[in-house]
């Protein structure tokens, strides 16, 4: 299990936690106020992470040896900020950690959330100029929509219900989307997003500068080749480049070290040849995150 399931988790995995969704823990945290500002300057925020436009944003230094790894050490520090001295700054993303999550977690995940709000996502937004609602905000986010018109889809508030965002978040699957899960702020959860590559800002934080913005999954996928027919239909759903397809063998080979867990190969399997295996049980693999 990661870092967080082992301070938040109370036993299992920090997303599996219910007293991480309370209106409490909210209020404890000052959910409210946080959200606010985060989304409210959500681009602002990506661009100085990402680009490296304004003056603060790190962008090309990553790249510079020593400077790079001194920069990343600094930049990392503000998403793990647990409990500021005077309180957690939004536009670093301080105490906003997130991790990717396999669609069953997710589904279990929207059993322990409410409300729930379907929401405009903040990247696709920013990348591709559309309004995307695959974003579910659960909870105080919920709350501060109203305050954040942006997010609001074209067709209006959408709530949901449980099963509705079940079923939502399977179509999401079905359509190549990468589950991931939302502290914010820590240990308080505001949302599940289903995004992609290229346009997913935390996966890019992650496969291009190496930020520990978004924590690889709880899970990585093996293959028991004795199933696989061969029909591909697993080749062109890995978006961390894990999995390659072998003439050789006549079937998928993943390598365990680039899967994030997330899972979309495995539904994607006819055969059910693919199975996710839990992190903690690999050696090799239990602290890559
Ligand atoms: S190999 Fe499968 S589970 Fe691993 S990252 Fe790729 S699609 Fe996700
Ligand atoms: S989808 Fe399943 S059966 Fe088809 S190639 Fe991939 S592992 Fe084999």
């Amino acid at each position: 299990m990661c870092e967080w399931c082992y301070k938040h988790g109370a036993g299992q995995k920090w997303y599996l936690n219910s007293k991480n969704y309370l209106r409490e823990t909210a209020l404890e945290v000052g959910a409210h106020d946080y959200i606010f500002e985060l989304w409210k300057q959500f681009d602002k925020v990506y661009l100085q992470r990402i680009y490296g436009i304004s003056m603060k944003g790190p962008g090309y230094k990553f790249r510079i040896p020593l400077v790079g790894r001194v920069l990343r050490s600094y930049v990392n520090g503000w998403f793990r900020k647990e409990r500021p001295v005077k309180g957690r700054n939004p536009r670093r993303a301080e105490g906003h950690p997130g991790q990717v999550v396999p669609l069953e977690d997710a589904k279990k995940i929207l059993e322990l959330a409410s409300p729930i709000l379907r929401v405009n996502c903040a990247c696709r937004k920013m990348t591709r100029g559309i309004n995307d609602p695959c974003c579910l905000a659960f909870g105080a986010l919920a709350e501060m929509v109203p305050k954040l018109p942006r997010y609001i889809p074209d067709r209006g508030m959408e709530p949901l219900h449980v099963d509705e965002a079940q079923s939502f978040v399977e179509e999401m699957n079905t359509a190549g989307r990468i589950n991931t899960v939302w502290f914010g702020p820590m240990p308080y959860i505001a949302a599940l997003c289903n995004c992609q590559q290229p346009e997913c800002a935390a996966v890019r934080l992650k496969t291009s500068y190496n930020l520990q913005f978004l924590y690889k999954g709880e899970y990585v996928s093996k293959v028991d080749l004795s199933k696989c027919d061969g029909c591909r239909a697993c080749s062109s759903r890995c978006q961390f480049g894990a999995l390659t397809f072998s003439h050789l063998m006549n079937g998928p080979f993943i390598d365990a070290w680039k899967c994030y867990g997330c899972g979309l190969c495995a539904t994607a399997c006819p055969q059910h040849a693919i199975q996710l295996v839990e992190r903690v049980s690999l050696p090799a693999l239990k602290e890559v995150w």
